[in-house]
């Protein structure tokens, strides 16, 4: 399929790559430094080869989550989105930007994400996780008070929020002790996004700001195949739920959240994503460049799906979701969707 439009696409700059290594032997890290670094380049040739007109960036993790220093990390986030935004502007018919944000202070994340949405032309915010503010020990999720004036502005500004997994501290991931494997892509970022995404739901953010939008990568990080359960363990005993939030939690899912396909190309589990959340609510994306984009993009136009839901979640949904039209076409892009 031609037109793809992926959006869950890193890239770092010098003082947020090093959070990168560790991801991969240490063979591959001239590899995987060379691909976060470039944009133009070999981005560009893998994205015209595999019929992906459009990349949105984002910074790599936890970069910005990471730093215990506020001022530090409202330094780097600007310096990180205008990085970008300068890089954007030179194709922006191929790239379009998420902001960084220092979410360790919500007044200044709102400051940030403004001036990226309304003076960068930013699509919307990726955020990697928890984040914590110097010696405090208490780990910041985004259900919070405090953080309640934020989701205010995300909502006035009608731009999605992308939540992105980090891994959990090691003094909070005992369960992992012993068995470091399963840190990372492998099961500790899907456990650690899908609890902050729960902790959003059943808080009552989506009652007070219905129009908020969050968007989950690799594929709901396991939210989808869980969600009746969710709402129904012990049907049989009559209780009121124990979260603030009103409604049952896949209400929540199915209209304010968007999943991703990045980093999870596998037909059985689309299948199962599209049944739950449906097709309007999908994304194709490649979590490049910790994954490849041919294998993303081989068998996602391979995949046994309907070419109406192709075109959906291939570009369409990016489309709308983004506002996307008028920028393709004002600059003039010749390529055409699906064939
Ligand atoms: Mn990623």
């Amino acid at each position: 399929m031609r037109g793809k439009i992926a959006l869950e696409e890193h890239f770092a700059i010098a003082e947020t790559l090093q959070d990168s290594a560790g991801f991969v032997p240490e063979s591959y890290w001239n590899e995987l430094s060379g691909r976060l670094t470039d944009i133009h380049e070999g981005r560009l040739r893998e994205m015209d080869a595999h019929g992906i007109e459009m990349m949105i960036l984002s910074l790599n993790a936890p970069a910005v989550q990471a730093l215990k220093d506020t001022s530090h990390a409202v330094e780097i986030a600007r310096r990180a989105n205008d990085f970008l935004a300068e890089r954007v502007a030179a194709r922006p018919d191929r790239f379009q930007g998420f902001a960084a944000l220092p979410m360790q202070n919500p007044e200044a994340a709102i400051e940030e994400l403004t001036r990226c949405v309304r003076d960068l032309g930013f699509r919307g915010a990726l955020v990697n996780g928890f984040t914590q503010i110097a010696d405090n020990e208490e780990l910041l999720y985004y259900d919070l008070p405090q953080y309640w004036p934020f989701w205010k502005v995300v909502e006035e500004l009608e731009v999605p929020f992308y939540l992105h997994p980090r891994n959990p501290l090691p003094k909070h991931a005992a369960i992992y002790a012993g068995h470091e494997w399963l840190m990372g892509p492998t099961w500790a970022f899907g456990q650690e996004t899908a609890v902050h995404a729960l902790r959003l739901m059943g808080s009552g953010l989506f009652d007070e700001f219905p129009g908020l939008q969050i968007i989950l990568g690799h594929m709901g990080e396991g939210l989808p195949y869980s969600m009746w359960r969710i709402d129904h363990r012990n049907a049989w005993v009559e209780t009121t739920p124990k979260y603030p939030a009103k409604r049952k939690i896949a209400s929540y899912f199915n209209e304010n959240f968007y999943i991703t396909t990045s980093g999870n190309f596998r037909t059985q589990t689309l299948i199962d994503a599209i049944l739950e959340i449906g097709s309007d609510r999908i994304l194709f994306s490649t979590d490049w460049p910790f994954e490849n984009v041919d294998h993303a993009a081989d068998w996602f136009d391979a995949t046994s799906i309907s070419e109406r839901d192709r075109l959906k979640i291939g570009r369409q949904n990016a489309l709308e979701l983004f506002r996307l039209q008028e920028t393709l076409r004002d600059t003039g892009s010749n390529l055409r969707a699906a064939e």
